[in-house]
């Protein structure tokens, strides 16, 4: 017993400086981040107004690079270096030949419709690659709101069997890397365009981009003095299932008209709308029964089951007012609709008369073109970057306008004068036949 005693805690110690070596060294073991620019080589990605992804993804992601080296205890490496294709699997397997604790991925967006606006970070549906990913697209998220676009969501997809439907986020959970694709904004709406529009601000996305990821693994930086080691992240549960996407309409939309000015043909209009799989994000009006509809609205606050905006209808015009809701997987629902009278102010309620009915009628089937002289209308066309074009519209459509006036006036006066001359012959013929009839008897 004696022998066992003596051997007890010399053991004890050497299983202690064994343990403190191993916690060290860890603690030493830089992580590692692979960058991913997306698209390259013949595969431009996509394309707007002179700017292509392929060559945006490039600059963010080397001033990624470089804002990430500043920081101390991380290995940074790009996947592709130059203007080059590779495939989105040979892409995870570089960031796995590299034993990467993370694959950013980089991006920039653009829409069917080139309606939609803001930043969204997609991520793995599955185990831990969700969890990782959903807490560094937070991080990413917040910084990017802060600086002004609008947070589309952090989101997952699907395919046909039920796997990511990205390559380069299911071939990286394969191998067990988290990975996350951020688009960064969109490049074909005009919300999104001073985001983009210069080298510098491309390279402030990158550096944006690595302050979430410098966030995310609590890295210190003594060159830029700052500490992210006590950083908290946005912790979610395990998921033991695939955290699926929405993949239905808004469950409710339903509009009320609060006010209506008449003085200004101001109408505040209510919405009520809710999703109960994912939230609204968006709202676009029409005043013309669903011909025609505004830009896209944000809605806000985003979790808000109720929104009041203020639209001015065009004087003369019957409103015909229908909502679309968008929600995050930008599936949309329309409203009920809501008809108004003819709302009838300013300068055209003076020299209307008796014409004023038929006018408005012959408005209402103009209100398409006509909604581009409603000032908040116009305003939306210039977010997308149309605005001559919708005021030449609306200068057409006046023009049009008053050349009806004047034919209808025409066309009352001839009508009048018709009236009066079959009335006088009535009154001329009737004499003689009075005469006939006296006679006869
Ligand atoms: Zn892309």
């Amino acid at each position: 017993m004696k022998p066992a005693f003596k051997i007890a805690p010399a053991f004890f110690l050497g299983l202690l400086f064994f343990c403190l070596r191993s916690i060290t060294a860890y603690g030493a073991k830089p992580v590692v981040a692979v960058i991913d620019p997306g698209h390259g080589g013949e595969n431009l990605g996509a394309e707007y107004n002179g700017y292509t992804e392929k060559d945006m993804t490039m600059i963010v992601a080397e001033a990624m690079k470089e804002e990430l080296e500043k920081y101390e205890g991380i290995e940074v490496y790009l996947t592709r270096e130059g203007d080059r294709d590779m495939k989105l699997e040979e892409r995870a397997e570089f960031a796995a030949s590299k034993n990467a604790d993370f694959l950013f991925c980089l991006h920039f967006n653009m829409s069917l419709s080139h309606e939609l606006f803001g930043s969204e970070v997609w991520v793995s549906a599955f185990g831990a690659e969700h969890q990782a990913g959903y807490a560094f697209a937070s991080a990413e998220m917040k910084l990017l709101e802060d600086t002004g676009l609008y947070p589309r969501g952090i989101k997952t997809r699907l395919n046909d069997k039920g796997e990511d439907y990205y390559g380069i986020i299911r071939h990286s959970t394969a191998k067990g890397i988290p990975s996350v694709i951020i688009e960064h904004c969109h490049l074909d709406q005009g919300r999104d365009v001073s985001f983009y529009n210069s080298k510098e601000k491309l390279e402030q996305f990158g550096i944006l981009d690595a302050t979430a990821a410098a966030q995310y693994f609590g890295l210190k930086s003594e060159i830029l003095g700052v500490d992210y080691s006590g950083y908290h992240k946005e912790e979610i549960p395990l998921p033991n299932a695939a955290v699926k996407p929405d993949t239905s309409e808004p469950d409710v939309c339903v509009i009320d008209v609060s006010h209506v000015d008449e003085e200004t043909g101001e109408i505040t209009v209510s919405v009520y709308a809710a999703d109960y799989d994912s939230y609204i994000l968006y709202y676009s009006y029409s005043l013309d029964g669903g011909e025609s509809f505004s830009g896209l609205h944000e809605w806000e606050p985003r979790n808000a089951d109720m929104l009041q905006f203020t639209v001015q209808a065009p004087s003369g015009t019957v409103p015909d007012l229908v909502v679309n809701v968008y929600n995050k997987y930008d599936y949309i629902t329309q409203s009920n609709h809501v008809r108004l009278p003819s709302i009838i102010y300013g300068e055209e309620e003076k020299d209307e008369g008796e014409t004023g009915t038929v006018l408005q009628e012959e408005d209402a089937v103009e209100a398409g073109s006509m909604t581009a002289k409603n000032p908040s209308a116009v305003k939306q066309e210039e977010e997308g970057g149309k605005t001559a074009r919708g005021e030449e519209e609306g200068e057409k459509s006046g023009q049009r306008a008053t050349v009806l006036y004047f034919l209808q006036v025409a066309l009352l006066c001839a009508s009048i004068l018709f009236v009066l001359l079959l009335m006088a012959g009535l009154l001329i013929g009737r004499r003689p036949s009075k005469k006939k009839r006296r006679r006869k008897k």
